[in-house]
């Protein structure tokens, strides 16, 4: 038996891949170690998006076969291969599809449908790291569900670097969840996280057929200052991302609406962060994921003049923390005021109290005798906790 030990930096894309490449191992010749424990192979599966996470990776690294992004899911294989060549990532034209039976830890199951990205956005790096736009077949895609459904998964969360840029033949993520709500056993349909200006009114209509659909949607904002959006080389200003959200409300009243935020980009000013303040402010969002500037080389941000000092950029972060934890509260009482029906896959159970990350992306508890990683639907009542409590619906 050969031990392994797997740590996971990054976001839900990794967290989907770390699954896939355990899963090209023999399950009868190796056992999951702890990281901090001794293991015959260790693999750290990292991610580039931040100085953080760049010094957390090089930490883990001590003695290792480094693999670049696109053979990663092959590592199995790779081990018993002596000659292995490094890709240059920026020539991977394929999507890697490799089949996964089951995630390492989760109730729900996360599936990387497309990967890497053709945007260049002025701070990110994560091009460069993954290579260009490219996405699983759509039969390659329905043959993940299906497996995860077999073995159980309720709920799936589609994901990937560019998740709005999905196409394959003509197919997009629209016909990915339409295809996917017609999976019998199959529950939840969450979608990770989708840019702004390919979020169309096209795909909230289709969206809104689909009952299994979670009313959560992540937007990577990263500010309400049309003169910083301009210099991060966004695409869109806070009047099309106001114009967004009123549609996807008109969708979905009681949508759970994340945002990221990044504070102290190059030449943000007090009053661009003040703009960027009052801009979320006033938007009916559920929670915010703030991330303070960080200077990534080979990206045009890392040469800007300007650049914002690091305790201003953890000042401005606290500022919009606090802001983030308002809203959510402000969100948790909403959906208790109104009733709001929340639906989730049971995750575990303590004192036969089951908890649930609901469809609303808030936790929620009830008195249950379900089993783990049945659907529970929960009529929230009052705060408990780090979300709410209710009764149960069924
Ligand atoms: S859309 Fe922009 S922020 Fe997102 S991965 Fe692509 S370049 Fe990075």
């Amino acid at each position: 038996m050969i031990k392994i030990a797997i740590a996971t930096l990054g976001c839900k894309t990794n967290t989907a891949e770390s699954a896939i490449i355990l899963n090209q191992f023999n399950p009868e010749n190796y056992t999951l170690v702890p990281f901090a424990s001794t293991a015959d192979i260790y693999i750290i599966n990292t991610c580039t998006v931040t100085q953080r996470t760049d010094y957390k990776s090089r930490n883990l690294i001590r003695k290792a076969l480094i693999v670049d992004n696109q053979n990663k899911l092959d590592l199995a294989e790779l081990l018993n291969n002596e000659d292995y060549h490094f890709q240059d990532i920026m020539t991977a034209a394929e999507f890697n599809f490799k089949p996964v039976q089951k995630m390492i830890e989760h109730t729900r199951a996360f599936q990387k449908i497309q990967d890497g990205c053709d945007y260049r956005c002025h701070y990110c790096a994560v091009p460069y790291a993954r290579g260009p736009a490219r996405s699983a077949k759509f039969s390659e895609v329905l043959t993940q569900a299906r497996i995860f459904v077999e073995n159980g998964y309720k709920e799936i969360v589609l994901g990937g670097i560019n998740l709005g840029l999905y196409e394959d033949e003509g197919k997009n993520l629209a016909d990915v969840v339409e295809a996917m709500e017609k999976l019998e056993g199959l529950e939840l349909i969450r979608i990770s996280s989708l840019e702004p200006h390919l979020f169309s009114l096209e795909l909230l209509k289709r969206l809104k057929q689909c009952t299994k659909i979670c009313p959560h949607f992540h937007i990577p904002l990263q500010s309400g200052s049309d003169r910083t959006l301009k210099g991060m080389g966004r695409p869109y200003n806070s009047s099309d991302f106001e114009v967004l959200l009123n549609h996807i409300f008109s969708f979905f009243p009681d949508a759970a609406i994340g945002l990221d935020v990044i504070t102290g980009f190059p030449g943000e000013s007090s009053s661009d962060f003040q703009a960027t303040l009052n801009f979320i402010a006033k938007l009916p969002i559920a929670y915010l994921h703030i991330f303070p500037f960080s200077c990534r080389p080979g990206t045009a941000a890392y040469s800007l003049p300007e650049q914002v000092s690091k305790q201003e950029k953890n000042r401005r972060a606290q500022r919009l923390l606090q802001l983030g934890k308002e809203k959510k509260e402000y969100y948790k009482q909403k959906m208790i005021n109104e009733k709001i029906l929340l639906r989730g896959i049971l995750e575990s159970k303590e004192n036969e109290i089951g908890t649930i990350l609901s469809d609303h992306y808030i936790r929620a508890y009830t008195s249950t005798n379900k089993k783990a990683g049945e659907l529970l639907k929960i009529i929230p009542q009052q705060l408990y906790k780090d979300g709410v409590f209710g009764a149960k619906a069924e």
